[in-house]
């Protein structure tokens, strides 16, 4: 399998390392790409958003014409996994001017919301599809303040989603790269599988 990592800014290596282990986990061989440029996400068979600064992301997206390819890569089915400013990037409305959505997951963020609340915490979250609770990390993480009818929560912390699956992309406000369990980034891109820990 080929994965692309969104690389024009942002925690890429530590994404890099948790697809290899999840894929060493199928024995399915995997090649690992940076993407900074138009004309690689078409050859890639799942994609990860990672976390990092999403106005930055997303205006770097949109100037290098890797934006619309992301767009054909989620309507021909294929899996990305999305992570904090990588959600916000996907959602339908980050209600911030400079966050040109991508409209690939139907939910409405708020940025740094969690984050004006405490800048960073961890948590023990149990999550749909794995047997044992998940070490999450956020890191001045979004609020998912608007779930469309099509969206499967995955993960909640005090009653407000923070892992969430639209179709073949899987969201999270939180960062599962930065801990060395790499399952939610298995159920991302091994769908059909079970879970490997
Ligand atoms: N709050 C950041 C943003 O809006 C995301 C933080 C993160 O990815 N850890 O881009």
């Amino acid at each position: 399998m080929q994965a692309g990592v969104i690389a024009v800014q942002g925690d890429v290596a530590e994404h890099a390392a948790a697809v290899e282990r999840a894929a060493a986990a199928h024995d399915e061989p995997a090649e690992i790409v940076e993407v900074r440029d138009s004309g690689i996400v078409p050859d890639c068979d799942a994609l990860l958003m990672p976390g990092g600064e999403s106005t930055t992301i997303s205006r770097l997206i949109h100037r290098e014409g890797i934006a619309p390819e992301i767009r054909d890569h989620v309507a021909s089915g294929k899996p990305v996994l999305a992570t904090c400013a990588g959600l916000i990037v996907c959602s339908r409305d980050a209600k911030d001017d400079r966050v040109d959505a991508l409209g690939l997951v139907d939910v409405s963020v708020d940025r740094n919301a969690f984050g004006r609340q405490k800048d960073s915490f961890e948590a023990k979250i149990p999550v749909t599809g794995l047997d044992d609770p998940f070490h999450a990390v956020f890191i001045r993480a979004p609020l998912i303040d608007e779930v469309g009818g099509g969206v499967e929560t995955l993960a909640t912390v005090d009653g407000r989603p923070v892992a969430v699956r639209d179709g073949p992309v899987v969201a999270t406000a939180f960062h599962p790269e930065l801990t060395d369990d790499s399952r939610v980034h298995d159920l991302a891109f091994f769908p059909e599988r079970e879970v490997v820990a």
